[in-house]
């Protein structure tokens, strides 16, 4: 899938490297373009891929603290400068955008909202938003930034694909101690999935096209993405149980939002050598998925790679029945502490948070 990024805020910017370089390294030439915009220049010093700062006029390029409401609102003013500095990094072949942000902060949290609607104003093609929850041992702002960020990018995006900054770090080790290696593997899944929808050479089987992951993540508001790998043995018929195994492993151990085994829609895909892959472990990977998430559509195909490895990649939609996601909103609630404001947004029905416009 050809994919243009756009990080917004600190975290943004870094995992929209991390995805530049993962992509680069693997030579999968799905990311066609990136930028970063963010309102505190030092965040942008260390970036080696192009940048933009706004809102220069009020914070002097000194950043919005935690203030996701003014991130918002620089956002919104500077708006056409954005715009006009993606030109030539969106262009008629960008199949998505993705605009990348940590939604507990600032710049990213207000301003990831306000890009995603203002970019679905000017262009036909989806605009997600990867998103990154707080872990549960960050602070009550965090939290309350986050949910107000959720609720209206969940509104305003084709689909929200959610890392939980709790996912992917070993007990004990602190979030912040963690970010590389959480930067890496969303860089990791997220480029292998941009990738698999790139593989159009002939040589796998079934490959899994662009329009599969559009048509995945069309059916919900919200998404999740798991990966496991194995060893595999060169003759296919040994490879089913690894198949399956491996398929249990990244749902029940790998997601970026762990606990999401329910969801409206899956892609699978398997990847590794052509000769290894088992057509039988394949589908009988896909029907459990199936069974265990409920999904009714559950879409697949293989990703060609020169490996001893297997590996299985899940893609997860509408999962807003996850406990993680229930556990993260309530804490948001509990942090924001606002008046109650219903919302007719599927997972945000009599809520209290309030959304940022
Ligand atoms: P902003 O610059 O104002 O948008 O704020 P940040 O990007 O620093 O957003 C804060 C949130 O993002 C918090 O939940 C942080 O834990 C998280 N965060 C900051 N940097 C990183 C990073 O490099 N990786 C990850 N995974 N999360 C980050």
């Amino acid at each position: 899938m050809k994919a243009a990024l756009v990080g917004v805020g600190q975290a943004g910017g870094k995992l929209t490297q991390a995805l530049v370089r993962n992509d680069r390294e693997n030579g999968y030439g799905a990311v066609q373009g990136a930028l970063a915009v963010n309102t505190a220049r030092q965040d942008l010093t260390p970036l080696d891929i192009p940048t933009l700062l706004i809102g220069q006029d009020v914070v002097s390029g000194d950043g919005v603290g935690g203030e996701n409401e003014l991130g918002a609102e620089l956002m919104q003013e500077d708006t056409p400068e954005v715009v006009n500095a993606l030109d030539g990094t969106i262009t008629s072949r960008t199949e998505a955008v993705f605009v990348v942000a940590g939604l507990g902060g600032g710049t990213g949290s207000g301003g990831a909202p306000v890009l995603v609607r203002e970019l679905k104003r000017v262009y036909d093609i989806p605009v997600y938003c990867l998103g990154v929850l707080p872990g549960r041992n960050e602070g009550a702002l965090y939290q309350a930034n986050a949910g107000r960020s959720l609720k209206t990018v969940v509104r305003e995006a084709d689909n929200t694909l959610l890392v939980d900054n709790d996912a992917w770090h070993a007990s004990g080790e602190s979030v912040t101690d963690a970010y590389a290696a959480i930067n890496q593997t969303v860089a990791h899944r997220i480029g292998l999935l941009l990738a698999a929808g790139e593989a159009t050479n002939g040589v796998a089987e079934s490959v899994v096209d662009s329009s599969e992951i559009i048509n995945t993540l069309r059916n919900g508001s919200m998404a999740a993405i798991g990966y496991a790998s194995a060893d595999a043995s060169p003759d296919p018929e040994e490879n089913i149980n690894v198949v399956t195994s491996t398929a249990r492993k990244s749902l029940l151990t790998g997601m970026s939002v762990p606990e999401t085994t329910e969801s409206d829609a899956a892609l699978v895909v398997v990847a590794g050598h052509p000769d290894r892959i088992p057509r039988k472990g394949v589908e009988r990977a896909r029907r459990w998925i199936e069974d265990e998430t409920g999904s009714t559509q559950v879409r697949g195909g293989d990703y060609p790679l020169d490996s001893d490895q297997l590996a299985v990649l899940v893609l997860l939609s509408g999962i807003t029945r996850s406990d993680r996601i229930e556990s993260f909103l309530d804490r948001a609630r509990e942090a924001a502490k606002t008046d109650p404001e219903p919302d007719p947004t599927e997972a945000f029905q009599n809520d209290e948070l309030d959304g940022l416009f």
